[in-house]
């Protein structure tokens, strides 16, 4: 393991501790703002989580983001939001009057994403969403949050999108993949949360040609960046939001935290995560 420096400094929690893009968005944003700081990858087993987050201030890290496998545990050993709870999992630590408080950042990610890229998105009254994994959990909080009133959720596992809707209540009605094709005219907003479309998955099989004009597109899975979706939705001249503008909006509340600035999502920053993904 790394240890801080006497800079402020947050850094990544993980088992492996994968290849993130954490670093190069958080050290952008340090760099161009003039702070110093610093932001690195903790690589910490499962049995050494527990302990690894009660002394996180005591190493010297005034928070941090949790990544697989440990979001569900930083939840229990910290005081969670609503988004947190509402998610099931934090991905951000911090400290508030010396007590460790954790959120779920994807919520706003994909909010404030959507907010960026296809303004006037929340007029829809129906949305329609696809996947009932971790991912959809935080995007039907937002929507919900947002004031959309009527959301579909459509998934492979019909289970899954069920016990979804139970925990989220009347707005949000599950319904099998077949019946997508059904929903589609009516849907002011389409969400692809699945993993389908990236590389090495299948692909989305999603006829945008049903969507109404005015619908907004939003797609969470950014390798490839533009993908097959984007790119129907886009030749539609439909209006977008990709995954990657939402990896980099989940970044901003967590610097602001621990860094006492909120950042922006700049072209230049989108354009250096852009050419590093190219290299993946
Ligand atoms: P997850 O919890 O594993 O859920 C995966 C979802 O995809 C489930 O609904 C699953 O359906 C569905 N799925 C997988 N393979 C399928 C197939 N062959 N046919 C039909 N459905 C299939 O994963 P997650 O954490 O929600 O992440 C989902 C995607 O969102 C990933 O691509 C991830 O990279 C992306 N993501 C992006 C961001 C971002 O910032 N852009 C943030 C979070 C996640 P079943 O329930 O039937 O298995």
């Amino acid at each position: 393991m790394t240890s801080a420096t006497k800079t402020r400094a947050a850094c990544l929690i993980g088992w492996p501790a994968a290849h993130s893009r954490s670093p190069l968005i958080h050290h952008y944003w340090l760099r161009t703002l003039g702070i110093e700081g610093g932001y690195v990858i903790e690589a910490v087993p499962p049995d050494d989580f527990r302990d690894f987050v009660l002394r996180l201030s005591l190493r010297g890290f005034v928070g941090a983001n949790v990544t697989i496998p440990h979001k569900e545990r930083a939840l229990a050993l910290s005081k969670p939001d609503a988004r947190a709870k509402a998610v099931g999992a934090a991905n951000t630590l911090w400290f508030k009057d010396g007590e460790l408080c954790s959120t779920n950042t994807d919520v706003e990610g994909f909010i404030n994403n959507l907010d960026a890229g296809a303004p006037g998105w929340d007029q829809a009254t129906d949305a329609l969403v696809l996947g009932a994994g971790g991912a959809a959990r935080a995007v039907l909080f937002g929507l919900l949050e947002r004031g959309i009133k009527q959301v579909h959720l459509v998934n492979r596992t019909i289970e899954r999108a069920r016990a979804l809707a139970d925990q989220f209540g009347a707005s949000v009605q599950p319904a099998t993949w077949d019946k997508a094709g059904e929903l589609l005219p009516r849907a002011g907003l389409l969400v692809n949360t699945t993993s389908l479309g990236m590389h090495g998955q299948p692909p989305l099989e999603i006829d945008v040609s049903l969507l109404p004009d005015n619908a907004v597109v939003a797609d969470l899975v950014y390798v490839p960046l533009k993908t097959e979706l984007l790119s129907a939705a886009q030749a539609r001249g439909l209006k977008t939001a990709d995954g990657l503008g939402m990896l980099l909006h989940q970044a901003v509340r967590g610097f602001e935290l621990w860094f006492g600035q909120r950042p922006q999502v700049t072209a230049e920053l989108r354009a250096l995560v852009e050419a590093d993904l190219k290299h993946a």
